[in-house]
């Protein structure tokens, strides 16, 4: 029985996964495109942001990657366009748009 986020790809069998799907690990967003289930995702606006970091911490899918003190542009691999940041951005420098594919 798979029980690993990594071992679950479209090749495993119905009988090989656990029961519901269930994971039983953490940190498994680092394997996981969870972006392709977006409607909506973040847009930064450089010029608004001040580099406050609230945002990053409260990304529950670590879209927001931060280097040397300063977040960067988002990770639209990870990002579920939950719209979280948007709402811990102080400044406005997050809109949230539809996200067409
Ligand atoms: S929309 Fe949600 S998942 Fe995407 S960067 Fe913002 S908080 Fe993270
Ligand atoms: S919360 Fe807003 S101003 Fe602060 S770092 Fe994030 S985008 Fe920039």
């Amino acid at each position: 029985m798979k029980w690993k986020a990594s071992e679950m790809t479209p090749d495993v069998k119905w009988k090989d996964i656990t029961p519901g799907c269930n994971i039983f690990e953490g940190g498994t967003s680092c394997t996981v495109e969870t972006g392709d289930w977006r409607t909506m995702k973040p847009v930064l606006d450089a010029d608004k942001c001040r580099q406050c970091l609230l945002c990053a911490p409260v990304c529950p899918d670590m879209s927001i990657p931060v280097k040397n003190g300063k977040r960067g542009d988002f990770n639209y691999f990870f990002c579920k366009g939950c719209g979280i940041c948007a709402n811990a951005c102080p400044f406005g420098a997050i809109t949230m748009v539809k996200d067409e594919k």
